[in-house]
């Protein structure tokens, strides 16, 4: 059976999409049948896997419709390992065409079911809202990965992820939980970095991953050659990061 993980925060620019790419790498690497679903309409974890969005037979937008299934959408990241459900701009249309349909928020879940068998990990890359999308990435999902950077704007808003997840918890899918909060583009040298990181281990105790993702330019300049950070320069810190905590999810599964 798969493990469904979505990294969802409804703040832009948090590292997400660096997240999930580098997390299914790190997974790949190590002989993980992975699956990252692309949820944002930027389509930036397409892109960020080497899938070109602009040339897409069909996307997941044809699959949360139900004109295509994930097996005839999906594809290949050759380099990094793991397969891809690509998503585009079309992908913006969504919303609105799933307001009249039965059990909206349940379309991902149930494409997914038909490809569970075939992978150890499924990783949905959310986009910055708590949109209908998101909330089909909640629904499908066991668990949530929350990527946040170390600064003093950081825990705002995390309240209205909280609530988000215990509302679906509690209504469409309580198999759902918080699986841990992720430090990300952490700077050592700044103080603030290091008091917010207490915090957050104060607040959230083993919720907080023990991998921390430095910021490491390696890992925004990998996306220009359409890869994960993990598979361009596997020796940087950023990529050894993401490997670390590859390893801990694969860890941290055995007690879920
Ligand atoms: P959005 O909300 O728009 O989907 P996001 O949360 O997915 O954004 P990313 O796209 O992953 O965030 O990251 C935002 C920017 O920060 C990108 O340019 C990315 O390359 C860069 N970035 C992310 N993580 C790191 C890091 N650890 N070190 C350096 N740059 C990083
Ligand atoms: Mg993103």
């Amino acid at each position: 059976m798969a493990r469904i993980f979505c990294v969802a925060n409804q703040k832009g620019g948090v590292g997400k999409t660096t997240t999930t790419v580098n997390l299914a790498a790190g997974l790949a690497a190590q002989g993980q049948r992975t699956l990252l679903v692309d949820l944002d309409p930027q389509g930036n974890a397409t892109m960020g896997s080497g899938v070109d969005k602009r040339d897409l037979k069909a996307s997941v937008y044809q699959v949360l419709l139900g004109l295509a299934n994930v097996e005839s959408a999906r594809q290949k990241s050759e380099a990094a390992g793991y397969d891809v459900l690509p998503a585009n701009r079309e992908l913006a249309g969504a919303e609105v065409e799933l307001v009249e349909m039965d059990e909206r928020e349940k379309r991902l879940k149930e494409a997914l079911a038909a490809v569970d068998a075939q992978y150890d990990f499924v990783l949905i890359d959310c986009p910055p809202s708590l949109s209908m999308l998101t909330l089909n990435g909640l629904c499908a999902a066991h668990g949530v990965i929350i990527p946040m950077q170390c600064e003093y704007f950081a825990l705002e808003g995390l309240s209205d992820l909280v609530n988000t997840i215990k509302r679906v918890h509690a209504h469409m899918n309580p198999d759902l939980k918080i699986i841990g909060l992720l430090r990300v583009m952490f700077d050592p040298r700044m103080t603030l970095s290091q008091q917010v990181s207490q915090q957050l281990e104060d607040h959230f105790g083993d919720k907080v991953f023990k991998a921390v993702i430095p910021r490491n330019v390696r890992l925004a300049e990998a996306p220009s050659y359409g890869l994960p950070g993990v598979t361009f320069d596997p020796a940087s810190r950023g990529a050894q990061a993401y490997i670390d905590f590859a390893r801990e999810m694969i860890e941290r599964i055995k007690t879920i």
